[in-house]
C-alpha cells in the first residue's frame, strides 16, 4: 500500500511540475473511468480530505475556511481543504518528500450524486485557479433506478467528451473507454469480495481496516494496479481465513457501521472496539466503492447506473432494504450509526431509520454523534461511556 499510494501521488506531483501528463480532479464517485480513459491522471480532493482528517490537520484549517464564509455546518472535507490550499499545505509533504502542493488540474469533474457540496467545493477551485469545470448533475433520493434515470445521466457523460477532448489535446477513443470499465469492473468485483470475507465468523478483517485498504479503488480504480492489489489482498485475507485468524482476537460482538469514519479516532476507536471483543466489520461506506454495473460493452449506460445505484444517491425504502440484507449477511449484533454533523447525506439518522430498523429486525443500535473531519464535534468520554453501555446492552440481549 505505501508504495502505490507513493507511486500515484508522485506521479501525479511530476506531472503536475513538468507538465507531461494532464490532471483532472474528479470526485470520489465521479466519472474516474471517462478521464482515465483521455489520458488524464486523476487526482481526488475527498481522499485529500480525508488524509487531512486523518492527520488531525484538519482542526486547525476548518476555521480557516470558515472565515472565508464556509458554515461550519456544511462539509468539513470541503472546508479543510480549502484551508489547506488557503494556508499552503498539504499532508500529502510528509510521507512523500518533495511534494509541496497538491497537483495543479487542468480540469475539474464532479457528480451531484453524493452530495450538492462538491459543485460548491470544485467551483471555488474553477474561480481560484481559473481552471474550466464540468459536472453531471444526478438526481436524489432515487428508489427504483429506471431507464430513464439511467438515459439522463449517460447523455451528461457523453456531453462531456468534447469538451474533455480539446482539454486533454487527444481524441476519444471508445476502446480505451471499454479497457478502463473492464478494469474498474475487475476491481469492484474483487473488493467487494474482500468485504464480503468479513461475513466469516469471526471475521478476519474490521471496518478500520478497510479504511485504509479502500484508497486503491477510490484513487485508482480503472488501472491494473488496483486489481492487483485487491488481488493480492484477497488471497491474504483468505489465508488468514484458512488460518482461522480474527481480526478482533475472541470476537464476541459483530457490529455494523453505517456513516462517514471519524477520521482522526480510526486507531483510537479500533482499539476501543477491540478492547470490547467487538468487531467492527461492515459498513455502507466501504460499500459504496462495489459498483457491479459497470460493463464494458455498454461503458456510458452501464457507468450512468453504476453511478445512480449508489446507496447516497437512494431513497428511505431502498437503503433500509439495503441495510437489512447487510445486517443478516453479516450477521450483525448491532448497528452504531454515526450522525456526522456536516454531511447530512452520509447521516442516516434524521429521519427515523434507526427506530425503525430496530423494529423491524430486533438488532439494537447506537448513535454516535460526531464528525468525519471536524474534531471540535466529538465527545470522546461520552462516546466511549455510550458505546461500552452499548456492549453491556447486547451482552444482557444474548447479541
Ligand atoms: S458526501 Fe458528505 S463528506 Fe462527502 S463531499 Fe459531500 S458533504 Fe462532504
Amino acid at each position: 500500500m505505501p508504495r502505490l499510494m507513493a507511486d500515484y501521488f508522485y506521479e501525479l506531483d511530476s506531472a503536475a511540475k513538468t507538465g507531461t501528463q494532464k490532471i483532472a480532479w474528479c470526485t470520489s464517485v465521479g466519472p474516474a473511468e471517462i478521464l482515465r480513459a483521455m489520458g488524464f491522471l486523476v487526482f481526488f480532493p475527498e481522499n485529500h480530505g480525508a488524509a487531512l482528517g486523518a492527520t488531525r490537520m484538519a482542526t486547525d484549517l476548518l476555521p480557516v475556511a470558515d472565515a472565508r464564509g464556509y458554515s461550519p455546518d456544511i462539509c468539513s472535507y470541503l472546508r479543510a481543504d480549502i484551508g489547506a490550499y488557503l494556508k499552503g499545505v498539504t499532508p500529502l509533504s510528509k510521507p512523500y518528500p518533495g511534494i509541496e502542493t497538491v497537483p495543479k488540474p487542468d480540469v475539474l469533474v464532479f457528480n451531484t450524486n453524493q452530495c450538492r457540496d462538491v459543485q460548491d467545493w470544485f467551483g471555488w477551485y474553477a474561480e481560484q485557479m481559473n481552471v474550466p469545470m464540468l459536472g453531471i448533475h444526478t438526481h436524489c433520493g432515487v428508489n427504483a433506478v429506471t431507464s430513464h434515470h439511467v438515459r439522463s445521466i449517460a447523455v451528461q457523460m457523453e456531453a462531456m467528451i468534447e469538451p474533455l477532448q480539446k482539454i486533454a489535446g487527444q481524441k476519444f477513443d471508445p476502446d480505451e473507454l471499454k479497457r478502463v470499465v473492464a478494469l474498474s469492473r475487475q476491481c469492484s468485483d474483487l473488493w467487494e469480495k474482500v468485504l464480503n470475507t468479513a461475513a466469516n465468523v469471526p471475521s478476519p478483517i474490521t471496518f478500520y481496516d478497510m479504511t485504509i485498504h479502500m484508497a486503491p479503488a477510490v484513487v485508482l480504480r480503472g488501472t491494473r494496479q488496483a486489481v492487483d492489489y485487491y488481488r493480492r489482498l484477497l488471497s491474504e485475507i483468505e489465508e488468514r481465513l484458512a488460518d482461522n485468524v480474527a481480526a478482533v482476537e475472541g470476537e464476541r460482538y459483530r457490529i455494523y457501521w453505517e456513516g462517514m469514519p471519524i477520521w482522526g479516532r480510526l486507531r483510537d476507536h479500533a482499539e476501543m472496539f477491540a478492547g470490547l471483543k467487538a468487531s467492527v466489520l461492515a459498513s455502507t461506506y466501504c460499500n459504496s466503492w462495489v459498483f457491479s454495473a459497470f460493463d464494458p460493452d455498454d461503458p456510458f449506460n452501464s457507468m450512468a447506473r453504476a453511478y445512480t445505484e449508489l446507496f447516497i444517491v437512494r431513497a428511505e425504502a431502498y437503503k433500509e432494504a439495503y441495510i437489512k440484507r447487510m445486517l443478516e449477511f453479516f450477521k450483525i449484533d448491532g448497528i452504531l450509526y454515526h450522525e456526522a454533523k456536516c454531511c447530512p447525506n452520509n447521516s442516516n439518522t434524521r429521519y427515523g431509520m434507526p427506530q425503525r430498523l430496530q423494529s423491524e429486525t430486533g438488532i439494537p443500535s447506537l448513535m454516535i454523534y460526531g464528525d468525519l473531519n471536524d474534531l471540535r464535534l466529538l465527545s470522546d468520554e461520552q462516546t466511549k461511556t455510550n458505546v461500552e453501555a452499548f456492549m453491556e446492552q447486547l451482552e444482557e440481549t444474548g447479541g
